[in-house]
């Protein structure tokens, strides 16, 4: 997979791209990330990016013509058939996990990160496919959220994660949060690891997990559980757990 982000502020992605499972995804050839500077496309003396809003009002927008010059230049050196280019706005569809599962089976992404006010309507409608939001606030820049939506594409591809960092259990892979995790010491300040997992037995192991991970969800977002198949066992232990300990709310189960 080819990932490209479009961007006026490369020198600050460019690190992030090199570090941890991202870094070691790129060296081991499993994805083809990077930031493209979109100024050097500007085709004017001053190398200017942004101009004033017709029809008034504040700041500055991002002008077409640089922005559509980088995305030809960009596809003119892709052999790949298909793409999707993404906008990052808070105006686009809220990223979660599902869409990052989606998203990590295209041969090419291109992310365009606005600055300023936003980016010029026409070269939104001329090249944009997809447009996503990290969440309902606004950031300053598309970079950031533009990192958020890669990294999380990037741990999905096969290959990329290793046996041990496996997303497999981990939050929304199962429509559940994750359940607890412990390491050592197996006493910290007085608080022990549960005995269970202590006790080399996988099967009970894994059976206290998947409760935990329910409990968890239960607490934390139990919004998620209307989506998750539960066993009819499951689902008459979360009914009584939510009597004993919460107050529930009609239809939350
Ligand atoms: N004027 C725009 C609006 O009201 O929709 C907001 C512009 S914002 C200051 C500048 C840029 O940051 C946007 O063009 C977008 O690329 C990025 N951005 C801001 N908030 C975002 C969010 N929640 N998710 C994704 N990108 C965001």
């Amino acid at each position: 997979m080819k990932i490209t982000i479009m961007t006026l502020f490369k020198e600050t992605m460019d690190p992030m791209l090199e570090y941890s499972i991202v870094g070691r995804a790129k060296k081991n050839n499993y994805i083809d990330i990077e930031a493209v500077d979109i100024r050097p496309f500007a085709n004017n003396k001053h190398l200017q990016v942004d101009d004033y809003p017709y029809g008034g009002g504040a700041g500055m927008l991002m002008m077409p013509d640089p922005i559509y010059s980088c995305y030809q230049a960009i596809k003119k050196q892709s052999q790949a058939k298909t793409r999707r280019v993404i906008y990052m706005t808070p105006q686009g569809n809220v990223w979660n996990q599902q869409m990052a599962e989606e998203f990590s089976k295209e041969e090419e992404l291109i992310i365009l990160c606005g600055h300023y006010e936003g980016v010029d309507q026409r070269v939104i409608d001329e090249i944009v496919t997809d447009e996503v939001s990290i969440g309902d606030y606004v950031l300053t820049g598309g970079e950031l959220a533009a990192l958020v939506v890669a990294d999380s594409i990037v741990r999905l591809i096969p290959g990329v994660l290793g046996k041990s960092e496996s997303f497999e259990k981990e939050s929304f892979s199962e429509g559940l949060l994750e359940y607890p995790q412990y390491t050592r010491p197996a006493v910290f300040l007085d608080r022990k690891v549960p005995d269970v997992l202590l006790s080399g037995n996988h099967k009970k192991i894994e059976d206290y997990r998947r409760w935990e991970a329910i409990r968890n969800t239960f607490h934390k977002r139990p919004d998620l559980l209307k989506d998750v198949q539960l066993t009819k066992e499951e689902q008459q232990l979360l009914t009584e757990y939510a009597k004993k300990h919460c107050k529930v709310k009609e239809g939350m189960l």
